[in-house]
């Protein structure tokens, strides 16, 4: 999608009040916002405005399943075609990313608190990411040696587009420590630490019972096998430990 077709395809959308397509978007995107901006050529203000509410909107916009998502009740079906809306946030967020103009979210000021996220994966790299935007101190705590390789799975070597989602992994991971190739307790010296352990699968590895009291939380299970799912589940994991160690 080149600057011109963007803008002309951004000028399609209605800009609807009570819009479906922010409805129906598991990572709660502000559609219209970021789309009035392609349609102005404000690109990172479009990029700004996809990443307040997700992370990765990159890998997101280049995977969803968008027709049964966003696109699925847009309203200018009506009019004859559905506003290619995971198309333009890819086309935002990927410019971005080439360019290196890349405006994040403010950081809190640090709470003092440890997080440990344990596991691979999007899910992993957006909830730790979060928590360090919310003011913590988040470490990922990852069985492989490779940061964000079970993440990689979405994105296959011969595609294009895979240096630019290394970079949206990157940018995320600038601020949280990772430790890679923990596989039991002892990779993990300062277990006692952390305030607060959070992963996305449904079962914690054991080594992480070594850890005194009740500090787990969960994900919530995803509603499907997309990034854009692993994204909501980071960002209801993130506010789930918020409410946690500050209730
Ligand atoms: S439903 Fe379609 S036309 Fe309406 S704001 Fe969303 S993308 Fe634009």
């Amino acid at each position: 999608m080149t600057e011109a077709q963007a803008v002309s395809e951004a000028n399609r959308c209605l800009g609807c009040v009570e819009a479906p397509c922010v409805k129906n978007c598991p990572a709660g995107v502000n559609v219209p916002e970021f789309i009035r901006r392609i349609a102005t050529a404000d690109f990172s203000g479009a990029y700004d405005s996809v990443f307040r509410n997700n992370p990765a909107g990159f890998i997101c916009g280049k995977t969803c399943p968008a027709g049964k998502l966003c696109r699925s009740e847009c309203n200018c079906g009506k009019l004859g075609g559905t506003v290619r809306i995971s198309e333009l946030q890819s086309f935002a967020v990927g410019k971005a990313l080439e360019e290196g103009n890349l405006p994040r979210g403010e950081k809190t000021e640090s709470n003092g608190m440890h997080v440990a996220v344990v596991g691979n994966g999007l899910f992993g790299i957006v909830c730790a990411y979060l928590l360090y935007e919310k003011g913590y101190s988040a470490v990922l705590l990852e069985a492989s040696e490779c940061p964000g390789k079970d993440a990689l799975r979405y994105v296959p070597d011969d595609k294009p587009e895979k240096e630019l989602f290394l970079r949206e992994i990157e940018l995320l991971l600038n601020g949280v420590e990772v430790r890679t190739g923990i596989q039991t307790a002892e990779d993990v010296p300062d277990l006692s630490r952390f305030d607060a352990f959070v992963s996305g699968e449904e079962d914690m590895p054991e080594w992480v019972s070594a850890a005194p009291g009740e500090r787990m939380i969960r994900a919530e299970s995803r509603a499907g096998d997309a990034p854009v799912f692993e994204v909501a589940a980071a960002k209801d994991a993130a506010d789930r430990v918020d409410a946690f160690l500050k209730g």
